[in-house]
């Protein structure tokens, strides 16, 4: 059915990278130090505990990052879960010959709560948006047609199905048919 596409791999760990190749070149210039310490080279020593507190800053600034990203990942994949738990309370339904909608799935629960179609454009997009009642077909004559337009105000998608045909006619429908089972 619906594919979920994590975004988890998109992300490289290039912040703890070079966290890590900053945090190697501090050894370095520590374990440096340590010589220039031995012959008692000031000038030596301070360009080298500069040099040190430099590769120490960027070593902060990279775990800094490393750390945000990670808040991030762990945020989309939170995201991602509840997104994928919630799918299962819903259905695609063939409303009308073919127009296609998502409900909720039928439960003790939903068969007495207002029942509404979602745009399944919109729900392959991890995104809920109603398809709201948008008129009857008019006929030439004036008179009321036999089709009725549901839309999708996020996507702008429609569906056009028998007038008879409302969430509440095929959740109605739906129900009957599971008691006849
Ligand atoms: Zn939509």
């Amino acid at each position: 059915m619906l594919a979920l596409h994590g975004n988890v791999g998109q992300y490289e760990s290039m912040d703890i990278f070079a966290g890590l190749t900053a945090a190697g070149q501090a050894i370095d210039i520590a374990k440096g130090l340590r010589s220039v310490e031995k012959s008692y080279d000031t000038v030596e020593l301070k360009m080298q505990i500069v040099d040190l507190i430099d590769k120490l800053v960027d070593v902060k600034g990279a775990l800094q990052d490393a750390r945000h990203e990670i808040e991030n990942l762990r945020a989309e994949v939170a995201a991602s879960k509840a997104w994928s738990d919630d799918l299962d309370n819903y259905e695609l339904i063939d409303v009308y010959l073919g127009a296609m909608a998502y409900m909720p799935r039928l439960s003790a629960e939903t068969a007495t709560e207002t029942p509404f179609f979602l745009c399944a454009t919109c729900f392959g997009r991890k995104s809920k948006s109603f398809m709201q009642f948008k008129g009857q077909d008019i006929t030439k004559t004036g008179g009321r047609g036999d089709f009725s337009t549901y839309g999708c105000e996020t996507c702008k998608a429609t569906i056009r199905v028998s007038y008879r045909t409302s969430p509440t006619s095929v959740r109605d429908k739906r129900l009957a048919s599971i008691k006849l089972n």
